[in-house]
């Protein structure tokens, strides 16, 4: 039973946090229950469920109330999780045909239930890749990444975090001349990834590129 992509579970962990904070942090039995009936609420925003044992599994979330009860809820739903799939390196390559010689990344370093996207960084060019599905269709992008000692909002993610200007090439021109449509994002995409419970952001991200 898999009924949560990477984007829905990450946003189910936020929520589970919520619940957990809210009751290590308050005494008032009416702000705990008004968390709950919120988070419930944008639980059913976010996720539809297809009967009612994909209901349970999330039940337990109303009732954590320590840090060990949070670890094995978050560690039982992520059974339920489908995993980014992994692309070949042919894959990969065709994505940037332009590249003669690609990058690629080491599968092994990623958990593949943690990622909505897949990016690595080439420390020889100082190229930033990310690669997604949209519809099912595989697809990349990758540019420049410049690298700030500044922190800020990631336009993927939306969290505060150490960030980095990625700027992407504009079609027919040369590497070196850039679009002035580069974005901030995340210098660490695993964290980024934690935080992206919303993967139209991404998708707004890289079409902004184009
Ligand atoms: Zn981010």
């Amino acid at each position: 039973m898999i009924f949560l992509n990477v984007e829905q579970y990450q946003f189910v962990k936020k929520q589970a946090k919520k619940v957990l904070n809210t009751y290590t942090s308050s005494k008032d039995q009416n702000i705990i229950q008004a968390v709950q009936v919120l988070v419930q609420e944008e639980i059913n925003e976010k996720l539809t469920f297809r009967d009612i044992e994909e209901q349970l599994v999330l039940q337990p979330i109303f009732d954590l109330k320590t840090k060990e009860q949070l670890e094995l809820f978050l560690e039982k739903i992520k059974e339920f999780v489908e995993p980014f799939k992994s692309p070949t390196d042919n894959q990969i390559k065709k994505l940037f045909p332009k590249d003669k010689k690609v990058k690629l990344p080491n599968m092994e370093n990623f958990d593949l239930k943690e990622i909505s996207y897949l990016s690595w960084l080439d420390y020889g060019t100082n190229r930033k890749y990310i690669v997604y599905y949209e519809e099912g269709i595989l697809r990349g992008v990758r540019g420049e990444y410049r690298h700030s000692e500044k922190q800020g909002i990631c336009t993927v993610c939306n969290q505060h975090a150490k960030v980095g200007l990625l700027l992407v090439s504009k079609n027919g021109t040369q590497l070196g001349n850039y679009t002035k449509k580069g974005n901030y994002i995340c210098e660490n995409s695993d964290t980024c990834n934690k935080a992206l419970s919303e993967f139209s952001r991404l998708q707004n991200f890289v079409t902004n590129l184009r």
